[in-house]
């Protein structure tokens, strides 16, 4: 019988991956109860408030291209291969993701535009199983 892979998040706290096909991945945040500010990463307390009254939310799987940058060096010891973009996306709660983008072309990157978010697997774990990472791609 073939050992049935299976993907696990590179970071667990970041996004969650879907546990039926229905569903889709998401990225977790937290909302401050208090004042109703959006944080990603999600954060044990408000960074608008300073209230500890925080609810995990899942985040929307679109948002906008804030700003860009395009990498062309790999850092030591990284996953990804340069050229690669790198990007905040704003998402309509109003938090704003740092993340790699899909798309290293500048010419194909603007302010502003729609962004979705992909997930993918960039390497096998020691158990064969597949490690998923996120990004954003241009919708
Ligand atoms: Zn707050």
């Amino acid at each position: 019988m073939a050992v049935q892979r299976k993907q696990v998040p590179i970071d667990g706290r970041l996004f969650k991956l879907p546990s039926s096909p229905s569903e889709k991945a998401h990225l977790i945040g937290s909302r401050c109860r208090s004042c109703g500010e959006t944080f990603f990463p999600k954060r044990s307390y408000c960074a608008n408030c300073t209230s500890p009254d925080m609810e995990e939310v899942a985040l929307s799987t679109r948002g906008k291209l804030e700003t860009f940058t395009i990498s062309r060096a790999t850092p030591p010891g990284s996953l990804i291969q340069a050229p690669y973009g790198l990007g905040y996306v704003r998402l309509p709660e109003g938090c704003i993701v740092q993340t790699v983008l899909s798309e290293c072309d500048p010419q194909k990157l603007e302010i502003d535009m729609d962004m979705e978010l992909v997930i993918e697997k960039i390497r096998e774990d020691e158990e064969g199983n597949d490690v998923m990472a996120f990004k954003f791609k241009p919708v």
